[in-house]
């Protein structure tokens, strides 16, 4: 991000001048208070708002101009809170992506933790998605799973171990250690 100025409304600044360069396979933390913008700065990347000045590049490219189907590829995005799909589990990690083959879906589940959870299911993969069926935890472990099963180069984690007791916390740290490896991470 390169001198970004950005607000949702006309007249209210979120973002001032700001710059960051990250790295490929660098991990970067983002900090500040409730409101500051940090949450916006991923929908900048993930280029569903446009700067009102300055550069959001990804890869060289603008980021607001990557098509739908290169950002999957780009970006495993988890959410401040999960939003399911109507379907089954798998739909939940698939996200109606028809490229994302079964093999796949297992090995992301598999690298978040929640692979066995999931096996022991009435229909697995093809149970559908209830809330009721995981702990707050587990829902964080499907959240990463969803967000690498398209194998993205950038993971983009917001605030991904908020409202999560330790031992929860301990588990979804560790999908995200494995998750981490040889990405970019924000
Ligand atoms: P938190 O730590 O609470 O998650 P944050 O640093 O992620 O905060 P953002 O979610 O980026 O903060 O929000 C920055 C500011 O933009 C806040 O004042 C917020 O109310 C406002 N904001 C966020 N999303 C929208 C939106 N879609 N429309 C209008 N204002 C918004
Ligand atoms: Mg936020």
């Amino acid at each position: 991000l390169k001198n970004v100025t950005f607000g949702y409304e006309d007249a209210q600044e979120i973002l001032h001048e700001f710059s960051l360069t990250v790295r490929q396979g660098e991990h970067v933390t983002l900090s500040g208070r409730t409101g500051a913008g940090k949450s916006t700065v991923f929908k900048l990347l993930l280029g569903l708002y446009e700067p009102w000045s300055g550069a959001v590049n990804v890869f060289g490219q603008r980021a607001d101009q990557i098509g739908e189907n290169d950002r999957r590829k780009i970006f495993g995005y988890v959410e401040q809170g999960f939003h399911p799909v109507p379907g089954t589990i798998l739909d939940q990690i698939t996200l109606g992506d028809t490229n994302l083959c079964r093999e796949q879906v297992i090995q992301a589940l598999d690298t978040a933790g929640l692979l066995d959870a999931v096996q022991e299911l009435p229909k697995q993969l093809d149970t559908p998605y209830s809330a009721a069926l995981f702990s707050q935890g587990q829902i964080q472990l499907l959240s990463i799973a969803r967000a690498i099963a398209a194998d993205p180069k950038i993971l983009l984690l917001d605030e991904v171990t908020a409202n999560l007791d330790s031992n929860t916390e301990q588990r979804v740290l560790e999908a995200l250690q494995a998750a981490a490896r040889s990405r970019t991470v924000l």
